[in-house]
């Protein structure tokens, strides 16, 4: 069994915690992603994970061994970073070989693991070309075939699509996949792209300034961000956050926007009793506003709550649209709201820019963070 953990890892530069108390572990056959803005620790850790620096606390426990203070060579993890680390004189063949070459393998093992991995990544026909005649994604693939070559504990990716065009990340990603299911060892990867982070993670974290700011499912995460970053940081468009009021009324709390009232579930109830202060925000996400021709339809739920809106920008995406709104909610400035909306089947009922609009907002969907900790206030 093959898990990697990283207990509690400290790492100071300057003076300054460029990684700050992170901890996590990655299960068998996982495929873990870090995802943070640039500049946020998250090829400290990778760096950690494979030898290249020590950490100033904490440790690194591959398969339950600690391998904190173990070199690099010692600690048998395959590793792909953003520019591939290939030799450019060298051909393909004597890429993959490489690392097994140096391990001491017999020849005829060699050649078996280079043109077994060559086949699965179908780079079979560039083997004797130089590194240096290869486009980026096909040097991306010999990057890949390079660590499934090896029987790695884990697998490391450092941004390894960083450089390829739009088309061929695609088409990577799934190469990465597949290398992962080949394997079946614990993989982590590291990107500041969400779109590539959703798209291959299993789980993932947010880190921003050296701190892990949440880990979960890429549903989890979007459906339930723990905190102001994360809702900010994921979801395209991200998560719309509004400065509301918490109300006391007949029939229990509810949150108010200007006079716009949005009757909170019996659920927050015992959260809110707890709570002394009403400032709240409120988060919405862009694609569970209810479209004004949805309003009607039957099976709408009670809990849907009508308001009044001013569509300020529509722009049209690939089946969908996109609506910059501003609520009437006679406060000062308006808020406003972004909603993704499924193209409307009728074209008299596409919004036009500068039209009031009835927009529904279903209140069971709503995420509440505290102001001043920014984090989500969390039903019991
Ligand atoms: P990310 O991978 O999220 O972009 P990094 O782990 O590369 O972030 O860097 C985190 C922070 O640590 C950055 O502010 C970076 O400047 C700093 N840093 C990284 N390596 C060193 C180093 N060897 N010396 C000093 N500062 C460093």
């Amino acid at each position: 069994m093959s898990t990697l953990e990283v207990q509690d890892l400290v790492k100071r530069y300057d003076g300054r915690s460029v990684v700050d108390h992170v901890s996590f572990r990655i299960e068998d056959g996982e495929f873990f992603v870090l995802l943070g803005p640039s500049g946020s620790g998250k090829t400290t850790v990778l760096r950690i994970i494979c030898g290249l620096e020590r950490p100033d606390q904490g440790r690194v426990l591959l398969g339950g061994e600690d391998i904190t203070h173990l070199s690099p060579r010692q600690r048998n993890v395959g590793m792909v970073f953003q520019d591939y680390g290939l030799y450019p004189s060298m051909d393909v063949y004597g890429n993959i070989a490489y690392g097994l070459e140096n391990r001491r393998l017999p020849k005829d093992e060699i050649q078996r693991r280079v043109l077994e991995a060559a086949e699965k990544l179908q780079i079979t026909p560039l083997l004797r070309r130089s590194i240096d005649t290869l486009s980026g994604g096909e040097q991306q693939r010999v990057a890949l075939a390079r660590i499934l070559a090896r029987d790695a504990n884990v697998f490391l990716y450092d941004e390894p699509l960083a450089n390829l065009d739009a088309r061929l990340r695609h088409q990577a990603r799934r190469d990465v996949l597949a290398v992962h299911r080949l394997r079946g060892v614990p993989s982590l990867y590291v990107t500041h792209d969400q779109s590539e982070a959703l798209a291959l993670a299993d789980r993932l974290a947010i880190m921003a300034e050296g701190r892990l700011q949440q880990v979960g499912s890429p549903n989890e995460l979007l459906e339930r961000p723990a905190n102001l970053f994360v809702a900010r940081f994921l979801g395209n468009p991200p998560m719309n956050l509004l400065e509301g009021q918490i109300v006391h009324e007949e029939g229990g709390y509810a949150c108010a926007l200007g006079k716009l009232r949005l009757p909170l579930d019996a659920a927050w109830q015992q959260v809110l009793n707890a709570r002394q202060e009403p400032a709240i925000i409120v988060g919405l996400r862009p694609r569970e506003i209810v479209p004004p021709w949805e309003l009607e339809q039957t099976g709408t739920p009670d809990q849907l709550c009508r308001c009044s809106a001013r569509a300020l920008l529509v722009e049209a995406l690939i089946g969908e649209i996109e609506v910059t709104l501003e609520l009437e909610t006679a406060q000062e400035p308006a808020p406003r709201l972004v909603a993704v909306w499924p193209e409307p089947e009728e074209l008299r009922d596409l919004p036009e820019e500068g039209s009031r609009l009835q927009i529904g907002i279903d209140t069971r969907h709503l995420t509440l963070f505290d102001p001043h900790s920014e984090r989500a206030l969390q039903v019991e």
